[in-house]
């Protein structure tokens, strides 16, 4: 299995890079995702979300008010750290059941938005960027997700910088360009990729590593 850490700014085309590689046969596992389904309606994850904050934490159709919990645990370190408790183990058993059900040769791509932010990048065999100007990421954040130029400012300065971005990154995918030159991109990318999981594979147990 070849573990494949993606991440990019926010709007940089990381969903479309992401679903480009699931294309190609890559196994995708979205960390966002998983932590919105671990706390589905009828959830043990809800359940015990709503045990720690009460019921104020529900929509009217039973759903998580996730702006809700989202201004609670950002003005308390404490409430942040039970709701982390929580979810945390419960997004961990997921991947692990993600990967347990992953053929041995599997390219494994890792969506991971905090990636440089939060120093992953050992975790991975190969770290894939996402590369976009902040021109661009600001077109796309505001014409495309209807964000505000501030909020989507504040948004990028909150994250990492390209710099740091590009500092831990095996592959740089300039998305600068049209979708069809990502296509290509990515496309070049995962020949690579490909080539890497067949090396690993091949390598035995014990060999030293190259
Ligand atoms: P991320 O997942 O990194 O936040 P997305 O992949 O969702 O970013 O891309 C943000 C928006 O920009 C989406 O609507 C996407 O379709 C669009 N987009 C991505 N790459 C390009 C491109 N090269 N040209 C035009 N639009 C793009």
């Amino acid at each position: 299995m070849l573990r494949v850490g993606l991440t990019g700014g926010i709007g940089s085309g990381k969903s479309e890079v992401s679903r480009r590689l699931s294309g190609h046969g890559a196994v995708v596992i979205d960390a966002d995702k998983i932590a919105r389904e671990v706390v589905e309606p009828g959830t043990p994850g809800l359940a015990a979300v709503v045990a720690e904050f009460g019921d104020e934490v529900l929509l009217p159709d039973g759903g998580l008010d996730r702006d809700k919990v989202g201004s609670i645990v950002f003005a308390d370190a404490e409430r942040l750290k039970a709701l982390n408790t929580i979810v945390h183990p419960l997004v961990g058993e997921r991947m692990q059941e993600l990967m347990d059900a992953a053929p041995e040769d599997a390219i494994v791509v890792y969506d991971v938005p905090l990636l440089t932010e939060n120093d992953l990048a050992g975790f991975y065999d190969v770290v894939v960027v996402v590369d976009t100007p902040v021109e661009t990421q600001l077109d796309r954040l505001t014409s495309r997700r209807g964000m505000t130029e501030e909020a989507a400012r504040s948004r990028i300065a909150a994250q990492a910088t390209r710099e740091a971005r590009r500092a831990i990154a095996d592959h740089v995918i300039d998305n600068s360009g049209t979708i069809d030159d990502l296509k290509a991109k990515v496309d070049a990318v995962w020949e690579d990729l490909r080539s890497r999981a067949e090396a690993k594979a091949a390598a035995k147990p014990g060999d030293p590593a190259p």
